[in-house]
């Protein structure tokens, strides 16, 4: 096990990548702290981690608000004493080129994607701070390093964590706290279902075409994404800082 005791709270862990990297984590021997918006789905996952034997807790927060992240730190502080790693994975998808998007969207999807890093790193910070410990990853998107049509505020997120990664990785260094981003590509789950759903009159074609940007020749499952997510939060990748992961099946270069 490559994880063992290792205190990780995992924000948007209720679906998608979050919950099979919080399954991979409970698997690994780690105390899963299982957050999301939604309280049935975050509860299931946490269910799931300890039916496999794991150890897990739910607590509901909203990572875009200051309030909500402060108490969801403070229960993981009272519970277990410290946070080792906090893996920001929380995100929406926001769909249309400039032109189509609405302020109000735009400023959405920035404020779950990009202030929730900045709230739940504000508050998790300290705490590694004073142990001189700690691992931040970030979850990017291989869409801050490609153009694709109509995401114009969700490759801005994107990109905004990238960049964001790198300049904490330069504050944080002398507190012994890495800070890495994952870059996923293409991956199915139910964030992508339903951008394909929006965004395309046949689904099935939306899929077809993604596929077949891939070098792979298909998307890739929640649990490939899992795999580097373990990688990262664990020893083996301790030279690893501010460093971008890809995991895109070569989408970056189709
Ligand atoms: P998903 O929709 O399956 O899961 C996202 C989870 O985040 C949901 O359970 C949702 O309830 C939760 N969430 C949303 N807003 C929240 C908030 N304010 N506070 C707490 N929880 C909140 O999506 P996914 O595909 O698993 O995506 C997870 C992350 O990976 C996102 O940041 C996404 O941008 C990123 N990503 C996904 C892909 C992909 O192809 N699926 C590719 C690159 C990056």
């Amino acid at each position: 096990m490559r994880l063992i005791d290792k205190v990780t709270l995992i924000t948007g862990s209720g679906s998608g990548i979050g919950r099979s990297t919080a399954l991979r984590f409970g698997e690994e021997g780690a105390f899963v702290i299982v957050n999301d918006l939604d309280a049935v789905n975050g509860e299931e996952t946490a269910k799931q981690i300890r039916g496999n034997g794991g150890k897990a807790t739910f607590i509901q927060a909203n990572v875009a608000d200051p309030q909500s992240v402060q108490e969801l730190v403070k229960q993981s502080h009272e519970k277990y004493g410290r946070i080792d790693v906090l893996f920001n994975n929380a995100g929406i998808s926001g769909v249309g080129a400039i032109h189509e998007t609405e302020p109000e969207q735009w400023d959405k999807v920035i404020e779950v994607n990009v202030r929730g890093v900045f709230l739940m790193s504000k508050y998790v910070l300290p705490g590694m701070m004073e142990r001189k410990s700690g691992n931040i990853i970030n979850m990017s998107s291989c869409i801050a390093e490609i153009g694709l049509a109509r995401r114009a505020s969700y490759s801005a997120s994107k990109g905004a964590v990238l960049a964001l990664t790198k300049s904490m990785q330069v504050d944080y260094a002398p507190y012994n706290i890495r800070v890495n981003a994952l870059l996923p590509g293409t991956i199915l789950t139910p964030f992508v279902e339903d951008f394909l759903a929006r965004s395309y009159d046949d689904p099935h074609i939306a899929y077809e075409s993604l596929r077949k940007r891939q070098l792979s020749g298909d998307l890739g499952r929640p649990e490939d994404v899992a795999q580097a997510a373990v990688f990262l939060a664990s020893d083996e990748s301790k030279f690893m800082m501010g460093s971008p992961l890809y995991i895109d099946g070569g989408v970056v270069f189709g």
